[in-house]
Parts: C-alpha cells; sequence; structure tokens
C-alpha cells in the first residue's frame, strides 16, 4: 500500500485498506489520518488491502451489474438511477441540524429506528479534539443527529470495517462520499465481512481537503492551541463559514462563507487523490443525497432497496420528499452538472497527465474522456497542470498560510479558473456551461 497508494499521493484517506485487514498490521495515524504500518507487526501478504483499495482502479461496469443489476449507459456520469426527488426531513429538529434538508440523517434515523441495521457508520466529530473528523458507528437517534452536518475533512470511515463479524447477525448501513462506497463495494466483492453492510448513502463530493485544512482555519481565526476549542463546524447554517467556539465561549469565525473557504483552500489542501476522482455522485451507493436550493437536497435512488427506504421514509411522514424531473430541472443543471463536468475535466486531464509521464494512474472505466475532447486549447491545458504542480507543491501551501486570507481567495480564483478551463488571457477557452446544454 505504501509504494503502490500512499508514496505516488493518490490515497483519499477512505480507510479501506485498513479495514479490510484481517490482522493488526495496518492502522490509522491519528494525527494525518494516513493507513501505516505498525512497526514490529508482520503482514500476512493476503492482498486484501490491495484488492479492496479504490484508488488502484474501480470495475464500475462489473460492480453496477452486481449491485443493480445493469450497467449505465456510457455517457450517463449519474450511475443506475430509479428515482430523483427534492426536499428536506420532516422532523424539524433533523432538518436544523443537517447540512442541507437533513435527509441523510434522517434515513439514517428510519433505518435504525425500523431495526433495518444495527448500526450507521459515518463521520462526524472527534469528543476530545471537535474541530477533528473521525469516523462513527452511531446506534441511536442522538448519535446521528449528534454526527450531522457536512465536515469538509478526509476521513477513514471504513477502517471501522475492520471489526465486522463476518458471519456475525448484525446489520449496518454505510453513508459516506463516492471513495468510501466504492472501497466498500469492493471489500463485498472480496468476501463476506463487507457483506455485514447491508444498505449505502453516498453523498455527491465535489472534492473533499486534508486534515491540514481545517488546523489552517483555526490558524486563521488566531486560535494557537486547537485545545481550546470546545465545538467547531466548516459550515454554520445558512451557508455560512467556518466556526469555532472557544473554551472560554468566545465565538471566532472566518470572515468568507463557506463556498469561499473551499474556493481558496483548494489549490493548498486538495490532495491528489481526491483531485483524480471522478465520482461525484457517489454511483454505487442504493441512496446519493447532494445539495439542492437552500435547506434542501437532492435525492437519487438507485437499487430496489433504496427505492423502498425512500417510499416507505414518505409513507411514514419522514421524508418530506417531492418527485422531479432530472432533465427539465434548471436548479440542478446550475451545480451538480457544472460541478460534474468541472471533476471530470480536472480527474482526466490529471489521469491522462500521469500516464504520460509514466506514473502510476488508476483505471476508473466511467465517463474518462480523452484530453483533447476536454480542452478547446492545448495551452489552457499546460498552464491548468502548471498552476496545478507549484500549488500542490509543500512550499505552496507553506505561502498559504503566511498570505493573509484575500490573497488566498486571488489564487484560489486563479486555480480555479484554470480547472474551468478559461485562464485568461489565453485564447479559445471552451466554457465548460455549454458543454451542459
Ligand atoms: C467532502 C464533501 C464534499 C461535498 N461536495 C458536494 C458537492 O459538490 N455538491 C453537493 O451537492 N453536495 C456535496 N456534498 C454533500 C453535502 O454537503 C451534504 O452532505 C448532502 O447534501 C447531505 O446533506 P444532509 O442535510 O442530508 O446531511 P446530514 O443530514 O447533515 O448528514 C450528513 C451526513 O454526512 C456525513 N458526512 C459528513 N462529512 C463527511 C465526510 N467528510 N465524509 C463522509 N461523510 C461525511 C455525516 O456523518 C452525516 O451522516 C459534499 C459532502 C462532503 C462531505
Amino acid at each position: 500500500m505504501q509504494d503502490l497508494v500512499i508514496k505516488p499521493g493518490l490515497c483519499t484517506r477512505c480507510g479501506t485498506c485498513v479495514g479490510s485487514c484481517p490482522t493488526t498490521v495496518l492502522e490509522i495515524d491519528q494525527d494525518h489520518l494516513w493507513p501505516w504500518l505498525v512497526p514490529g507487526q508482520t503482514c500476512n501478504l493476503c492482498g486484501l488491502c490491495v484488492s479492496s483499495c479504490p484508488q488502484l482502479g474501480v470495475p464500475f461496469d462489473e460492480l453496477n451489474k452486481q449491485v443493480f443489476g445493469q450497467v449505465p449507459a456510457s455517457d450517463e456520469p449519474k450511475g443506475v438511477v430509479r428515482g430523483y426527488w427534492v426536499g428536506k426531513a420532516a422532523d424539524p429538529e433533523l432538518w436544523q441540524r443537517g447540512a442541507a434538508g437533513g435527509i441523510a440523517s434522517a434515513l439514517s434515523i428510519a433505518l435504525l429506528e425500523s431495526g433495518w441495521v444495527d448500526g450507521v457508520f459515518h463521520c462526524g466529530k472527534s469528543v476530545e479534539q471537535p474541530w477533528k473528523t473521525v469516523p462513527k458507528l452511531s446506534r441511536t437517534r442522538e448519535e446521528v443527529l449528534g454526527n450531522a452536518g457536512s465536515h469538509y475533512s478526509t476521513v477513514p470511515i471504513n477502517a471501522l470495517l475492520k471489526d465486522l463479524k463476518p458471519h456475525g447477525s448484525e446489520r449496518f448501513a454505510l453513508v459516506g462520499t463516492g471513495c468510501h462506497i466504492q472501497g466498500l463495494r469492493k471489500l463485498q466483492q472480496a468476501g463476506a465481512k463487507g457483506r455485514r453492510v447491508v444498505i449505502t448513502v453516498g453523498l455527491f463530493c465535489g472534492e473533499n481537503k486534508s486534515p491540514l485544512a481545517t488546523l489552517h482555519l483555526l490558524e486563521e481565526m488566531g486560535i494557537t492551541d486547537p485545545a481550546e476549542v470546545i465545538s467547531f463546524t466548516h459550515r454554520w447554517p445558512g451557508g455560512g463559514g467556518a466556526q469555532a467556539i472557544l473554551r472560554n465561549g468566545e465565538r471566532r469565525r472566518v470572515g468568507y462563507n463557506f463556498g469561499a473557504n473551499m474556493w481558496r483552500l483548494a489549490p493548498f489542501f486538495t490532495t491528489l487523490g481526491c483531485s483524480i476522482c471522478l465520482d461525484y455522485y457517489a454511483e454505487l451507493s442504493d441512496i446519493s443525497i447532494g445539495d439542492y436550493r437552500k435547506g434542501e437536497n437532492v435525492v437519487l435512488s438507485r437499487s430496489r432497496q433504496g427505492m423502498q427506504l425512500i417510499e416507505e421514509g414518505i409513507r411514514h411522514g419522514r421524508l418530506d420528499l417531492r418527485p422531479i424531473e432530472w432533465a427539465t430541472d434548471t436548479v440542478r443543471r446550475k451545480t451538480d452538472d457544472f460541478i460534474f463536468q468541472l471533476k471530470q475535466r480536472r480527474a482526466c486531464t490529471l489521469l491522462a497527465d500521469r500516464k504520460a509521464r509514466g506514473l502510476s494512474a488508476p483505471d476508473f472505466g466511467m465517463q474518462e474522456k480523452s484530453v483533447e475532447e476536454l480542452w478547446r486549447a492545448d495551452a489552457n491545458r499546460l498552464l491548468f497542470l502548471f498552476i496545478r504542480r507549484v500549488m500542490a507543491a509543500s512550499w505552496a501551501r507553506q505561502l498559504a498560510k503566511a498570505l493573509p486570507a484575500p490573497w488566498q481567495y486571488w489564487l484560489g480564483a486563479l486555480f480555479m479558473g484554470a480547472e474551468l478551463g478559461c485562464p485568461w488571457p489565453l485564447a479559445g477557452p471552451e466554457p465548460i456551461k455549454k458543454r451542459i446544454e
């Protein structure tokens, strides 16, 4: 794992390698959340960590067939979908505490309270260090609620699968981003252990950031000792940005809203592993969820049981959802198609670049396009790659720390411009929005 995934920077810290390992040789390093080999332990070379790692390739078609009984059309980025919905959790407490409409938490609670599952693997904040995003197993409504909200930091949720008993009687759900679901599906292919997870909820994911981004935000708030933080959120209700509450009751905020924080920190803290991912819609999950309008979610049900869970949720008054026509819905056309295409351009270009340089590049087989299709002018692509490489260097990260936030914002804008394919003043950009029509 070290040489194949971690050293080349491909790891997304999903934790599947640790979750798959039948021995105690792999663990998560608690500071940086990387998997690491525990010194003095002997690996039995079973190969499960390698075969289940999503960053070594994901056979999407094969897995789609196994999970949903069909393969999506080759130009369909959303994967297999049976129903499209928008709305929110009917319970006002869930709605208020949720990242958008609280549907992910409402589904988790419905699964627990109906006895469908005994526990939900997802993520939340560390009790001792509340600014830190950690994997969690929730078994009650209160626990699910305590972990609601979006935490913009990579998190090895799948490491918790380590303790699953292959032939036990407990059943679980897993809520995570595309990489978590991919890792789980590969693990399920490999053996009985992963099959204790009987239903999955995937979150749309434009990109994620390393845990260093959170420490950076704390520094920007003037917090030198993270031990002073008793509560932290990346996104306070109403679309605001990061907020920390200190032991003395003081509230510190970063002067940027959530979107601007994502934007300006992306160049420095989004890892290569996340940047080469094409799975915006968490294609292999039973239900996928993203943001819709303020306070609402968009929900895709994919499997029969995903459909059943949504329909029961609506019938029992847990979910306040209405069906939509994806093709004609203007809200999601402005957001999801756009973010997906951005992600696709970024990932395909970086994957092609790695291949051209003889570096390892996972085969995702899905929605991979040739760079010629994605960039009209080669100069744009080269500028994108140049900016990308400069900003991924560790000295650039140090520089970012030293720069005042407005400078970071403009660097982020330059970087984003390059990703959008319109790095002025180069001629002939193909505005990505045009591709949506
Ligand atoms: C890193 C990241 C990037 C995202 N990018 C987009 C995007 O580009 N477009 C879009 O429409 N939506 C995106 N989302 C999804 C969005 O932020 C909401 O999570 C989603 O709309 C569900 O909202 P909710 O109100 O139902 O969630 P809630 O009811 O609040 O439940 C949120 C669930 O997500 C889990 N969770 C929180 N953080 C993480 C994490 N880092 N990794 C795994 N699981 C986590 C929690 O444990 C909880 O179970 C992203 C989410 C994450 C975590």
